[in-house]
């Protein structure tokens, strides 16, 4: 990682604590040049086809893709993991959207605190569709309608699927597992997975 002045270190460290206190169960700070975006993983998103498909400007085919993400990368100084631990169980259970909905609200809350700290490119992604998580009783996204602004601007954040992110080798230069479900030996204790955000300082 670039060498980081002092103020960006002290920074980052309350921009970390920030997300922790919010619901972040950990964060860590890598080099924007470990965040690897491959463009075959775009295609996941269309074959086969996301019900979400095209529902957002934060979905494909809307977003600027791996080719965007490497522009914006190029000029970060730094990228904030968050990761957001959760029992296995709630993400087949009719809560998935509630956490999914945190996480976005994790990650543009620490997105929205950089810009304020003048890191003004800074741009967060999160997963799933926002149109499913946030607008789900509209029939239209406000922004494609060209009805008028995001309804939830402090809040919805474009997937990182639709930039190519490889969520699980941005995982494991975090030195955390790739690997979603923990193996519980136990059977008392409840088996745990994870959801993942990004933030890119620049
Ligand atoms: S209005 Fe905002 S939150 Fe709703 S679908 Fe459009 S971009 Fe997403």
């Amino acid at each position: 990682m670039e060498c980081m002045s002092s103020e960006m270190k002290r920074d980052m460290e309350m921009l970390i604590s920030q997300a922790c206190l919010a619901g972040a169960t950990e964060v860590r700070m890598l080099s924007p040049a470990e965040i690897a975006v491959e463009d075959r993983l775009v295609l996941f998103c269309s074959e086969p086809r996301c019900e979400n498909y095209g529902l957002s400007p934060s979905c494909p085919p809307h977003v600027a893709g791996p080719v965007g993400f490497e522009r914006l990368r190029e000029k970060s100084r730094s990228a904030l993991i968050v990761r957001l631990e959760v029992p296995s169980a709630v993400l087949f259970s009719n809560e998935r959207k509630e956490v999914m909905r945190l996480l976005h609200e994790i990650v543009a809350g620490i997105e929205l605190a950089a810009v304020a700290l003048g890191y003004s490119g800074s741009k967060a992604f999160a997963g799933g569709s926002c149109k499913d998580l946030f607008c789900h009783k509209h029939l239209f996204c406000q922004v494609l309608a060209h009805e008028g602004p995001c309804r939830n601007p402090r809040m919805a954040r474009p997937s990182m699927s639709g930039f190519g992110v490889n969520v699980a080798k941005m995982m494991e230069a975090a030195g955390w597992s790739a690997t979603k479900n923990s193996p519980q030996a136990d059977p008392v204790v409840e088996a745990m997975t994870w959801v993942a955000g990004l933030i890119m300082i620049a």
